[in-house]
């Protein structure tokens, strides 16, 4: 039997969203439409946006569903995104963000804040580039991808509101691992679907402050998602993650996370341990084995970790979270759990672990 410990790079979809996405491909109407088919299907929409609204305690006309996280963060991330009478002109933004974010921009001014070697943002250099930077759009995530650390998103919220820049927060890593809440501060939240058990390429943009005012459109054509997003809906993916994400507000990990943390070996490094961290995810620094070598060896042995860092070509590049960090050239194993884990497996894997890496 496969070990699956690889949920902060894809969950797999949950029994019930799979159930609710069958459920939805069998309806044949548009949700534009205004016959009882379309009606039927917009219905399935909006119960959706009615759900990620009240996860994030805010209004649903202000939830706008993308194809994922990616393309909330090219959008939020537009100067010209809201209709603020001055555009941000300057974009702040972590070491630690992933390359949605540190690529999937559109400003030709940009800071780089560091992280501390806990992982957490440096928010005094942070405060010092607001102060610099009178027109500024801050990116910083809720919590990171490879490291599970969370930034303080409530100080950082209140930085942005005093220094009058528009706050836009990454919780695609959140959502089921974290109390959404702790995020009501931020300006807008980008969240995605498959981190939680939903399908792949649905997501959201979500608007959880008066003081941001969209932009007429991000998408031109038809018109959709009020004239913000034009593109026929993908209701059964957007079904299936309303229905994903209102399970996965009753998930915890910790107990799991502590059974694999307890279990390893004394002698081996846990990145950001003692800061507030996902209830999911454990990195591990690697000493004498390259993160390549660590997660063939793991995966012939039946289990499926993370080096963390970003793979999508098949190699690993170095980690630009774990540069910031202050380990330069090191590499890192993540162990991200979810929906499907077991105590057990913790367990198992553990060992595992300690037998490759000790
Ligand atoms: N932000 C973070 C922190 C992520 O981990 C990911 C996915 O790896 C993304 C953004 C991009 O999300 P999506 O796969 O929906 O484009």
């Amino acid at each position: 039997m496969r070990l699956y410990a690889d949920y902060n790079a894809t969950a797999p979809m949950r029994d019930c969203a799979k159930l609710a996405f069958m459920e939805a491909i069998e309806l044949a109407g548009n949700a534009s439409s205004l016959h009882s088919e379309g009606r039927k299907a917009r219905g399935l929409l909006e119960n959706a946006r009615r759900v990620v609204a009240e996860s994030f305690a805010i209004r649903p006309d202000n939830v706008y569903f993308t194809a994922g996280a990616t393309e909330s963060a090219n959008w939020a991330l537009l100067p010209a995104f809201t209709l603020q009478k001055q555009a941000p002109t300057h974009l702040i933004y972590s070491a630690g963000e992933h390359p949605a974010i540190q690529e999937g921009h559109g400003f030709i001014n940009k800071t780089q804040i560091g992280l501390l070697p806990s992982g957490v943002i440096d928010v005094a250099a942070l405060e010092a580039a607001l102060k610099a930077n009178s027109r500024a759009m801050v990116a910083v995530q809720a919590a990171n991808n490879e490291t599970g650390v969370i930034q303080p998103v409530s100080h950082i919220a209140l930085l942005c509101n005093q220094y009058e820049a528009i706050f836009v927060c990454d919780a695609v890593q959140a959502v089921g691992k974290m109390p959404l809440l702790n995020l009501t501060g931020a300006d807008v939240l980008l969240i995605s679907a498959h981190k939680f058990g939903g399908a792949k390429g649905v997501g959201a943009m979500l608007v959880s402050s008066p003081r941001v005012e969209l932009c007429a459109s991000h998408m031109k054509g038809g018109g959709q998602e009020a004239r913000r997003r034009s593109g026929t809906e993908n209701v059964a993916g957007i079904h299936a993650m309303g229905v994903a994400l209102a399970q996965a507000l009753n998930d915890n990990f910790t107990p799991i996370r502590d059974i694999f943390e307890k279990a390893l070996d004394k002698k081996l490094t846990i990145l950001g341990q003692n800061m507030p961290r996902l209830s999911n995810t454990t990195c591990l620094l690697l000493e004498g084995i390259s993160a390549e070598t660590a997660l063939i060896k793991l995966d012939l042995m039946g289990a499926a970790v993370s080096s963390g860092s970003a793979c999508s070509s098949g190699k690993i590049a170095t980690s630009s979270t774990l540069k910031a960090m202050g380990y330069e050239g090191a590499q890192a194993l993540r162990v991200s759990w979810g929906h499907g884990s077991t105590s057990d497996e913790a367990q198992k894997l553990a060992n595992l672990v300690n037998r490759l890496l000790i």
